[in-house]
């Protein structure tokens, strides 16, 4: 049997507006323009990161960044710490030259003579 509950009216109404941080009003032609507000933020309880355990006030950012050299890979690198990933084990806990220097071992390793 389902433990799920149907909320009433005033209910949904509370609750989403315990999530929303602003609202904007909307002039437009499109289905969802058509609507009087749309959510334009949601609001974001503060937390700890889950690698770096900085608190985040704002949800967390990871950026990919493309690199060419010594050879093609991505590197990660959260925005609040602005840590590396170590593909090693997952975390984010490199420097940049940390990272530059394991992928430049692992080049230097698969290109032996
Ligand atoms: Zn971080």
């Amino acid at each position: 049997m389902s433990e799920e509950k149907r909320l009433e009216s005033w209910e949904v109404e509370k609750t989403i507006n315990e999530l929303v941080e602003e609202w904007t009003h909307v002039t437009g032609e499109t289905a969802l323009e058509r609507a009087d507000l749309v959510i334009k933020k949601l609001k974001f309880t503060p937390k700890a990161c889950e690698d770096c355990n900085l608190i985040l006030t704002e949800p967390r950012t990871i950026h990919l960044n493309s690199n060419k050299i010594p050879f093609p890979h991505w590197k990660e690198v959260c925005q609040t710490c602005k840590k590396y990933r170590n593909p090693r084990n997952g975390k984010f806990e490199y420097n940049y030259s940390q990272t530059a220097s394991y992928y430049l071992t692992l080049y230097k390793k698969n290109n032996k003579d």
